[in-house]
């Protein structure tokens, strides 16, 4: 099924209703919300800070949405620390954004992996999950909490609702705190992966801040809370207000992508989206076009141009790195990839017959029904 309003496929954990998907469903609930109050609620929540304690912690990274989660904040008058869980494969731009949020006047945080754990953490996240960045993001959400609490810090103000933004049960998505109970199950054993069956197969030497996830009475002592729920979340609006305090964008279209300020901080991020792709029929450009029009900032017609012109983009390149490159240090060939790029394709939406698969090249094609 294609949603009717914004052309989202139901192959990715979105629910319809009559022919509409629960991410537009959520949106058009947006108008309903009083901002104000909300905002109000917010400024109840992180109040001006006349010690020198730190109030909150953001999970940054160098990218857009962490700019506006750190510029909001310091608008109260609170004080954060913004800790970024730098797994090692920052492009040049993301660095230079998360060098800027220094100038904007918080302090950061910045713990970086060994380069051997982050290109071996890629490598297995890719063969066992089809996904680059998946043990990435268990130690990123794992690394956040255990900093926070061992830091003695009560707070972390995450960005968006997911939920919310990319559709997804209302019961989740209309919460302004992470349901840790919910988290703690998709993330402790994310994709039902258990990691400590993980380390052992791969003999890993796990660092426990990154890989030990708080009990459930320990975690809860931290309040999660979600910026998008006290703001109106609008990806390009962010980016309108973040690039007045110095962010910037790249200065080419990003592969995949129709914009060139989304995921451009990680050099894997085209890899990650590009397996989405291959999962689900939606990959980076799709997602933004649907965005897009439940905004009305662009046509259906329009859309579907930009779909077919560059979804599910080989990632030949990303942000100036070659494929070759990422593959080598991540010790996977290119006949290893394209195996794994077959093994994780969805044949239920892809055609098998019209794919063309060598060594060398793999050009999935959808199914018709599939197809705009
Ligand atoms: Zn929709």
């Amino acid at each position: 099924m294609i949603c009717k309003n914004c052309l989202t496929l139901n192959t990715s954990s979105n629910f319809f209703l009559n022919g509409t998907c629960s991410a537009c469903l959520n949106f058009n609930q947006r108008k309903n919300i009083d901002w104000d109050l909300r905002e109000k609620k917010f400024n109840t929540i992180f109040k001006k800070n006349i010690n020198f304690d730190y109030d909150c912690v953001i999970p940054v990274s160098g990218g857009k949405d962490s700019t506006y989660q750190v510029i909001k904040l310091l608008e109260t008058g609170c004080k954060p620390l913004a800790v970024c869980v730098n797994t090692g494969h920052m492009s040049k731009i993301g660095k230079i954004n998360l060098e800027n949020l220094r100038s904007l006047g918080v302090e950061l945080l910045n713990i970086q992996f060994s380069k051997q754990l982050s290109n071996e953490l890629s490598r297995i996240g890719l063969i066992e999950t089809g996904d680059i960045e998946w043990i990435e993001n268990m130690a990123i959400n794992c690394g956040i909490t255990n900093i926070t609490k061992k830091l003695k810090i009560n707070k972390i103000l995450w960005g968006e609702n997911s939920q919310n933004e990319y559709g997804g049960p209302s019961n989740l998505s209309e919460s302004y705190l992470l349901n840790y109970k919910i988290w703690l199950k998709k993330f402790g054993g994310q994709l039902n992966l258990d990691i400590k069956k993980i380390s052992q197969k791969y003999k890993l030497k796990l660092p426990k801040l990154f890989f030990n996830y708080l009990p459930y009475n320990e975690i809860k002592k931290i309040k999660s809370i979600y910026l998008g729920y006290f703001f109106k979340w609008d990806g390009f609006e962010n980016y309108n207000f973040v690039k007045k305090y110095g962010f910037r964008s790249s200065t080419q279209r990003v592969r995949g992508s129709i914009l060139k300020y989304e995921n451009i901080d990680n050099y894997h991020d085209g890899i990650h989206d590009y397996f989405r792709f291959l999962k689900i029929g939606m990959g980076r450009t799709h997602d933004q076009v649907s965005r897009l029009i439940r905004r009305k900032k662009i046509s259906k017609v329009k859309g579907v141009e930009l779909i077919k012109k560059y979804d599910g983009e080989f990632p030949d390149e990303y942000l100036g790195v070659k494929l070759e490159t990422i593959l080598k240090e991540i010790n996977l060939t290119k006949k290893q990839f394209i195996k794994l790029c077959v093994k994780y394709t969805n044949w239920e939406i892809f055609d098998k017959k019209n794919t063309l698969i060598r060594q060398n090249i793999f050009r999935p094609k959808l199914k018709s029904k599939f197809m705009l």
